[in-house]
């Protein structure tokens, strides 16, 4: 497919950015932060990377040596590049009340609102970090190993280790990637063997908690706040457990809530891109993908459950081509 855009044009305009990911940050976001840094770095253009929240304990580690600054003090006035954010309130409220108008977002979200003033975003790529890989081989724009590194954290962890519906464009990246020396092994354990036994003890709770429901094509789980208090979890640890509800057979959606004492967080799963979970993330003002998206919603009263069960099922049952 041709593309449109032209990324090294977009990239090397300015000498000095500010870029930032999504909170609650994932591996492609990450990874898409990194790589750009490099890339500008090599040109001797500045790239500031805005910390928005907290990375947890396992992509903290992706960060070191990088020049990664405060959220609450960073010049407001350089361009901003957003990467793998849906809409412009996913960067978080101390990056999207600075500023009026992003410079450029790049994204892989069907629900992207093109907020920037310059949008690179297709819903047709695996990950964020798919779609600057291919821009930089397409367009000849040169980079190393660390960048290929990061570019592989973005793919691997948004695929889901290549288990989501992977297209040869994807693995035609990835041998390019691996051509350049990266371990693919490497990367895998110092993302997914570095579990705490405190995560394990939130596992179990969160397991202990799952439904299932509607003649057995959804199920749901949770965890309150009170769980990571006294597993002494912080929220990323949940990282990875919406998958158990989606992977139980039979269900065709999964959906895992978060309870905390300000907020609640939605994670919602399917094994078909038709059962269209970011428009159901979309009725709570999430986003998302077709087949994995969420939304975050003020601290919901003690009802919002079994409501929250009911619209799943009204949702699936009023697709297209679904039987009520
Ligand atoms: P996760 O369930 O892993 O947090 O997110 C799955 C997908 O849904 C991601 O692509 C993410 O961007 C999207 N998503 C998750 N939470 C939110 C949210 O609060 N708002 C929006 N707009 N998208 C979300
Ligand atoms: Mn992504």
């Amino acid at each position: 497919m041709m593309r449109k855009w032209n990324l090294r044009e977009l990239l090397f305009k300015h000498d000095e950015y500010n870029i930032v990911g999504h909170v609650r940050a994932d591996g492609d976001c990450v990874g898409s932060q990194l790589a750009l840094h490099n890339v500008l770095k090599a040109s001797n253009i500045k790239c500031n990377i805005i910390k928005n929240d907290n990375y947890g304990t396992v992509l903290s580690a992706f960060f070191r040596g990088y020049p990664v600054m405060d959220g609450e003090n960073f010049n407001e006035k350089l361009p901003l590049i957003c990467v793998d954010c849906s809409d412009f309130k996913r960067t978080g409220p101390k990056i999207f009340e600075k500023y009026s108008k992003p410079y450029l977002n790049l994204d892989h979200h069907i629900s992207n609102d093109n907020f920037a003033q310059h949008n690179i975003v297709d819903a047709n790529s695996s990950s964020t970090a798919q779609l600057i890989a291919e821009s930089l081989i397409r367009e000849n724009i040169s980079f190393d190993k660390a960048t290929a590194e990061a570019l592989y954290l973005g793919i691997m962890t948004d695929t889901n280790r290549f288990a989501y519906s992977t297209a040869i464009d994807t693995i035609k990246v990835v041998e390019t990637l691996m051509g350049k020396g990266i371990s693919i092994s490497e990367i895998h354990r110092s993302v997914y063997e570095r579990n705490s036994l405190a995560k394990y003890r939130l596992l179990e709770r969160f397991l202990h908690n799952i439904s299932v429901f509607g003649d057995g094509n959804y199920c749901t789980s949770f965890i309150t706040e009170n769980d990571l208090r006294e597993t002494q979890c912080e929220p990323l640890d949940t990282e990875g457990f919406v998958n158990y509800t989606r992977q139980i057979d039979g269900v065709k959606v999964g959906a895992f809530l978060e309870f905390h004492d300000s907020y609640l967080k939605c994670s919602l799963r399917s094994k078909n891109s038709t059962s269209r979970m970011d428009l159901f993330a979309k009725q709570f003002g999430g986003g998302g993908h077709p087949a994995a998206a969420g939304f975050t919603v003020d601290a919901a009263g003690e009802n919002f459950y079994n409501n929250f069960k009911f619209a799943l099922i009204e949702h699936v049952k009023n697709l297209p081509g679904e039987k009520s």
